[in-house]
Formats: C-alpha cells, sequence, structure tokens
C-alpha cells in the first residue's frame, strides 16, 4: 500500500489545531486528524470564551494583546470585563491593575458603590464586594465561529479535516513520521501534537518524553435570574481572588463558574455535583440572587505546563515533533498569536512583526525551558 505523503499532519481539531492548519496551509499539504465527530467537542466547545488580561503571566498577556486585533469581526466584540475585590482581596485588585494597565491603559478603578451600580445583585459592605477594575475594550468570543471560520479556510487552501481519526500509531521511517489511524497511514515530514488534555500521551505514542501537561477540570453552570434587571448592560465579571466569574447569557441567564482546578486524566470532562453546588453556593454568598434550579451545566479539562505558559516549538530530541500544548485557561484568546508562533517555526518562517512588537520571542515558547 502507498501511503500518501503530508506535509504536516495536525493531531486535534480545538482551537489550537485549527488555527494552526490554518496557517500552516499556505506553507504545505496539511491533514488535521480528530478523535471526534466534530471540531471543537473538548475545551475549545467547552470554554467561557472571554479575552482580557487577568492572566497570571506577562507572556499571556502579549499574546493576547498581539491577538486581539487578528480576531475577524465575527469572532470578537467588545464586551466590558470588571474585575472586583471581595472583602480581603484588595491586594489582588492593586496587583492585578498594575499587570493590567500596560495593556490596557484605559482600565478604571471603581469603588464598590459604583460596582454595584454596575451590577446591582453584588452584595457590598462585610463579606461582600469592596472595589473593581473595569476594562471596556476587553473582548467576547464566538468560540463556534473561530473553529468555523478556521476549518472552511484549511478546506479551501487545499487543506482536509479526518474526523473521528483517532491517532493510533506514530513512528519513524527514513526520516519521517507515519501516522496511523484506524482507517488510514499518512507519511507527514512534521508532527504537530496540538491534542489538547491528551499532548503527553500522543508523545509516549510517538516515543518522545512528555513535558507534564496537566489538565485541570473546571465547572459552568447556568440558571435563570428572577426578577428585573437589565442583564444585557452587565459586564463580564470576575473576583480577583478566588471566587466566581458571571456573565449573562440573553435577558435572564446568567453563565457562572467557580474557577475550579481539579487534576484530571484527560477524559470527557462531566460537571460535579459538589462543584454544580459550591458554584451556587458562592453565588448566593456573594449576590442577592438564589440559585433555586440549574438550567444547563457543563465541564471543560483546561491543559497547563509545569510554567503555566504555552509550548510551540519543536522537540529537542524527536526530530520534526512539534508541541503546541498548554492552552491553559487562554486557549482561544490567544490562539491567533499562537498559530503566527507555530506557522513561523514549524514552516520556518520570518518571525511574525506581531509577536515582535509584544516582545515575544520563540525561545519562551519553546518545550526546550521546560528541560
Ligand atoms: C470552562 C472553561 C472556560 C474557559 N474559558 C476560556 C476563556 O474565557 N478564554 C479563553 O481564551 N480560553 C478559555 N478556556 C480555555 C480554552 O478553552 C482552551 O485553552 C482551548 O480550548 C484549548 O484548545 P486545544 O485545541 O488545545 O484543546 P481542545 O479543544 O481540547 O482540542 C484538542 C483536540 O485533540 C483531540 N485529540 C486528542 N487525542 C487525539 C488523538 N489521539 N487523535 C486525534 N485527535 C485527538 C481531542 O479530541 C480534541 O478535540 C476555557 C476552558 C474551559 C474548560
Amino acid at each position: 500500500m502507498t501511503m500518501r505523503k503530508i506535509d504536516f499532519v495536525v493531531i486535534g481539531a480545538g482551537i489550537a489545531g485549527l488555527s494552526a492548519a490554518n496557517r500552516l496551509a499556505r506553507r504545505g499539504s496539511v491533514l488535521v486528524c480528530e478523535t471526534e465527530e466534530a471540531c471543537g467537542f473538548h475545551a475549545s466547545g467547552r470554554s467561557a470564551a472571554f479575552a482580557h488580561f487577568d492572566m497570571d503571566s506577562r507572556l499571556v498577556r502579549a499574546l493576547t494583546a498581539a491577538s486581539l486585533p487578528l480576531f475577524g469581526r465575527t469572532a470578537a466584540r467588545f464586551h466590558p470585563a470588571l474585575f472586583i475585590a471581595l472583602d480581603g482581596q484588595e491586594r489582588k485588585l492593586n496587583s492585578l491593575a498594575s499587570d493590567y494597565r500596560e495593556w490596557a491603559p484605559r482600565l478604571e478603578r471603581l469603588s464598590a458603590d459604583e460596582v454595584q451600580g454596575m451590577v446591582p445583585i453584588l452584595r457590598t459592605g462585610k463579606g461582600g464586594v469592596v472595589g473593581g477594575l473595569l476594562d471596556k475594550d476587553a473582548r467576547k468570543l464566538d468560540a463556534h465561529a473561530m473553529l468555523e471560520t478556521h476549518r472552511k479556510s484549511i478546506i479551501s487552501a487545499g487543506g482536509e479535516i479526518a474526523l473521528r481519526s483517532p491517532i493510533k500509531g506514530l513512528s519513524r521511517q527514513a526520516g519521517r513520521w507515519i501516522v496511523d489511524t484506524p482507517s488510514a497511514s499518512y507519511s507527514a515530514k512534521v508532527v504537530i501534537n496540538a491534542a489538547g488534555a491528551w499532548v503527553d500521551e500522543i508523545a509516549r505514542l510517538a516515543s518522545v518524553a512528555p513535558i507534564g501537561i496537566a489538565p485541570l477540570h473546571r465547572t459552568v453552570i447556568t440558571f435563570d435570574v428572577v426578577g428585573q434587571h437589565d442583564m444585557r448592560a452587565w459586564p463580564f465579571t470576575k473576583t480577583a481572588g478566588p471566587g466566581f466569574y458571571i456573565e449573562a447569557e440573553g435577558t435572564s441567564r446568567l453563565l457562572a463558574c467557580p474557577m475550579d482546578e481539579h487534576p484530571s486524566a484527560p477524559c470527557d470532562a462531566q460537571p460535579g455535583e459538589e462543584d454544580v453546588a459550591l458554584t451556587a453556593w458562592r453565588i448566593e454568598q456573594a449576590t442577592t440572587l438564589t440559585v433555586p434550579r440549574i438550567a444547563s451545566k457543563w465541564a471543560g479539562l483546561r491543559s497547563f505546563a509545569p510554567d503555566r505558559e504555552p509550548v510551540v516549538g519543536f522537540d529537542a530530541a524527536a526530530p520534526d515533533f512539534f508541541w503546541l500544548a498548554g492552552q491553559g485557561g487562554f486557549g482561544l484568546q490567544t490562539s491567533p498569536a499562537l498559530a503566527l508562533a507555530a506557522e513561523a517555526i514549524a514552516a520556518g518562517t520570518d518571525w511574525p512583526e506581531e509577536l515582535r512588537a509584544v516582545g515575544v520571542e520563540a525561545g519562551a515558547l519553546s518545550p526546550a525551558r521546560l528541560d
């Protein structure tokens, strides 16, 4: 049997794999292999899909800044983000303000009363909100539109997306990768490992040393809000320290997340009853709302490298094995910049001006830093 030769076989049709494949489709032949029946079935389809600078790492903030101008009009729209300090979180809010302002100079400081004026359900006083930061330039992302735009443009550039095609084997033969799925085998020049929570499993299949990606479980619920509130005007609202974030979905439904982070094996993550109850409890403590009935709930895995920064680059020991991993809780909002980086490194083209402008160099993303 003759095997088809492909320049770049991308493993995983989440936002990482599709955005990189879309770029690489201009540099050679591209095939994306995905286990599931649809693109974005795992983390990419379960996210809150928001872009802001409340991120622990300067590198991630810089990648976000480089990404914002690259989102198309269907992928992102301006929507304010409000970061609140609950009683005891003032220091955390202060340090967030100084990190954040570098990227969002119009950031505004709000008093507890001003915060409550914007989101009237929030309690003030003991245990409640004591202050806030408002970023009017944050963006609401449309994950579905992002995935679909990449999917269509990969295909129109001559690339392919093979759904229901889990990678089962990866081996080296005559200086190329032999990539096995249950229905076909391919000969690839470069393998791009963009398998989200499964990237270390893919490495093991290829006899490459894993880099220690940790999938962390996160829960989301939605519920209907009783009472007269103009929720469309509410910003995406997130506590500066442990707590929750909330976001209006339409006129009467609220999405809430307790920002849980439980280690998990790679899997189809499901919401646990304890985390669902914790979410409702935290909302009831900090707001005037009660959560009598959950409208919907889901969970997803956010996958982090040991230093919680993304990993983009060739493995130091395995030729033509490329990591695109560790997108944590920022994989959508950094995907345009990370795809640019992946294109430049994997195809050997010039380092993009968009990344240079925010001070991001290839070395900061390289898997070699984790050795
Ligand atoms: C609750 C929640 C909220 C979030 N909120 C935000 C947010 O507001 N903003 C933001 O930017 N990010 C957010 N994130 C993070 C973001 O969703 C992720 O960083 C991003 O989706 C990761 O994309 P990915 O393509 O790496 O992974 P995935 O979307 O998980 O894609 C990996 C794909 O690889 C496939 N795969 C695995 N093994 C194989 C194999 N052997 N063969 C073929 N295919 C395989 C999987 O089936 C999967 O489809 C959130 C995540 C969660 C869970």
